[in-house]
């Protein structure tokens, strides 16, 4: 028998997801498959699932034949539809919650001219200077001798027996207290690899044809880990290096050999390595690290994820350049622009200690602030709040002490998928956000996207001048099959938190008004279809100047301006923000912009509205004070900002 549904698991049926999928349908006696696309695979591997390659609002269907097969599809297209009332006992789950904890380093400066050095992946954020602690485990080579037929049992048996102690040594690490949350999920999907028949039934089939184990590991190991590599999709491809680490385990065994440990790293010093196995790093220590350098590796590798998890600065993919690094003395890293200095120069030498320092002070002394209100001396309470992108980010703006969130970016939402996001899954998503920050505010933006940034589901025109082109409310007035959806989504949120709405790119009223008339209609739609919803505050970014020309109109119709400093100074200097050599001009705090903003606070301040900042400049320290005095009570930054932003505003109070 067998039942299709549509995937809702967020990010499809990667790593994490897959395990647990498989978790629950080895629960079953019952045979059990998963179709996509006519192409089946068995439910209870989760190599063989992470390779069909599933993602999310895709259609799959769960094939089962068995005794129990009514009550396995049943819980297998309960998991895919409502993954969140899955099994959940391999710690929090996706790593990407791990990715967004990351330590934030104050903002980039830029290395001296001076200085040169290797760039790779900037991976996680942060400058570090240490002794280089090279890693290089010697490859493992097969043995490359044909086995005898008599010897092929016993080659068989001492295969299972080093995959048992593999499985062993991963299920005791599971169990340390130590590892973190998301290392754990980590180390469990490893352990996954190493139980999955995909891997040993490639391996024995080899042996069985006369190949040596350890030659048989490799071999086994290298061809899943090119399917992986060969699928359109970066995080699974990411996890080829998972199953060579997992091979890489298996043969050590075999070898009676154990791997180059990292366990003697000296405090602060900075890994260096071709690579290093997701289960070696979770199992380091990884407080005495100062930073990692890696010639593989991608911003969604799993050494990037815990690399950001423990606010460890990394520079990865650096290629062959790592050779470079093998007989450093000493390396500085800037995990914020990708940059490694071999042997830094003493002035180097003192400019990096200088910022680890300064990094590390501000963050110790900051963390007072997170559960701060910043209140001004006549008892104003000004918000600071998060801009954000995605669900992942949620932890990271809660521990910064964000008090809601003033820009929620919907366009990640769209670009991640193949397909435009569901209302359905449009209303998880804000609905999660809502409760995640009540009773704080969640200032939800609609779609703001142009030619410059394509999607799946949408044909953009060519377009000489994007940034003056179809996009943002533009597009969605004109597309309302996709706006609809997206309101509709967002009044359904509403019910569960304090939700409101902001129209990016706003130059006209009638874009307003006529946004009204389509909240009244999903309004009205909702109604009929008896789905509960409820009002939202609708408001306004300024970031046109023709907005901030009309702000007096448009603040009698609207709950709220929120000032994107970004594209504002742009179309107010005529000053392309992406153009480098136009950057001078691109410049918040030239005097054409300032008095945009400040035309803007008049205006809402008169109508009694809220007036809130939510571009890059709503988190500069040394301009939040002028911004006070023109009347903002709200300022939106990327997590990392907060807590200065708070005492900023602390400030501000105790001298005034
Ligand atoms: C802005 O323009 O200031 C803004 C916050 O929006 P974005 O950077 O997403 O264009
Ligand atoms: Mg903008």
């Amino acid at each position: 028998m067998e039942r299709s549904t549509i995937v809702r698991v967020h990010e499809g049926l990667h790593a994490r997801p897959a395990t647990r999928f498989v978790k629950l349908a080895k629960g079953f006696e019952s045979d059990v498959e998963l179709v996509k696309d006519g192409k089946a695979v068995s439910a209870k591997s989760s190599v063989k699932l992470m390779l069909l390659a599933v993602k999310e609002n895709q259609e799959v269907t769960v094939r089962a034949n068995g005794a129990d097969a009514i009550e396995a599809i049943e819980a297998l297209i309960g998991y895919l539809e409502n993954p969140r009332a899955g099994l959940d006992d391999e710690g929090s789950p996706p790593s990407e919650d791990a990715a967004s904890r990351s330590v934030a380093a104050p903002p980039a400066e830029s290395a001296p001219e001076a200085i040169t050095g290797l760039r790779g992946v900037a991976a996680s954020e942060g400058f570090a200077i240490g002794p280089a602690f090279a890693h290089f485990p010697p490859d493992i080579a097969g043995q490359g001798r044909t086995l005898q037929a008599e010897e092929i049992t016993g080659e068989i048996d001492r295969f299972r027996a080093a995959v048992g102690t593999v499985q062993a040594r991963m299920d005791r690490a599971l169990t340390q207290d130590s590892l973190s949350a998301g290392d754990r999920g980590i180390v469990a999907a490893l352990r996954d690899i190493a139980a999955d028949d995909s891997l040993t039934g490639e391996a024995e089939r080899l042996i069985k044809g006369g190949n040596d184990a350890v030659s048989a590991v490799i071999t086994a190991a290298s061809t899943i880990a090119a399917d992986f590599s060969a699928v359109d999709d970066h995080y699974l491809n990411a996890r080829a290096d998972d199953v060579h680490a997992v091979g890489r385990q298996i043969c050590l065994v075999l070898l009676g050999q154990d791997d180059v440990s990292l366990e003697n790293i000296p405090e602060g010093a900075i890994l260096i390595a071709d690579d290093i196995g997701a289960w070696d790093l979770a199992r380091a220590p990884l407080k005495r690290i100062g930073g990692v350098v890696c010639g593989h590796g991608g911003a969604t590798s799993h050494i990037a994820i815990i690399a950001r998890s423990h606010g460890i600065p990394a520079v990865l993919g650096l290629g062959d350049q790592i050779n470079a690094l093998r007989t450093a003395r000493d390396v500085a890293l800037d995990g914020n622009s990708g940059r490694v200095i071999i042997d830094p120069n003493a002035a180097t030498r003192a400019e990096f200690a200088a910022r680890v320092e300064a990094a590390a002070k501000e963050r110790a002394g900051l963390t007072v602030f997170k559960t701060v209100t910043p209140t001004l001396a006549d008892g104003r309470i000004i918000e600071v709040a998060a801009n954000i992108g995605s669900l992942e980010e949620i932890d990271a703006a809660q521990e910064a002490g964000a008090m809601g969130v003033g820009l929620f970016r919907t366009e990640l939402l769209f670009m991640r998928h193949m397909h435009l996001p569901s209302e359905d899954m449009q209303a998880e998503t804000y609905t999660a956000l809502a409760k995640a920050f009540a009773p704080y505010p969640v200032i939800v933006r609609t779609l703001d996207i142009g030619g410059d940034k394509p999607i799946a589901g949408i044909e953009f025109p060519d377009e000489e001048n994007p940034f003056l082109g179809w996009r943002g409310i533009r597009m969605c007035l004109d597309r309302p099959d996709i706006f609809k959806r997206q309101l509709r989504a967002l009044l359904r949120a509403a019910v569960q938190g304090n939700i409101k709405v902001m129209l990016p790119m706003v130059a006209d009223i009638d874009e307003v008004r006529r946004t009204r008339v389509l909240v009244a209609e999903c309004e009205a739609e909702l109604d009929a279809e008896g789905v509960p919803h409820a009002a939202f505050d609708l408001g306004v970014m300024i970031e046109t100047p023709a907005a901030v020309l009309i702000a007096p109109a448009l603040a009698r119709e609207v709950a709220f301006f929120s000032i994107g400093t970004n594209d504002l100074t742009q179309y107010i200097m005529a000053a392309d923000r992406l153009n480098p050599t136009v950057a001078k001009l691109n410049d918040v705090t030239n005097p054409a912009v300032m008095a945009a903003i400040e035309l803007t606070a008049k205006a809402g301040v008169a109508a009694g509205i809220m007036v809130g900042m939510c571009g890059e400049a709503a988190g500069r320290p040394d301009l939040i004070s002028t911004f006070v005095k023109m009347g903002l009570t709200e300022f939106s930054m990327s997590p990392a900002s907060i807590q200065r932003a708070k005492k900023t505003i602390m400030d501000i109070a105790a001298e005034s």
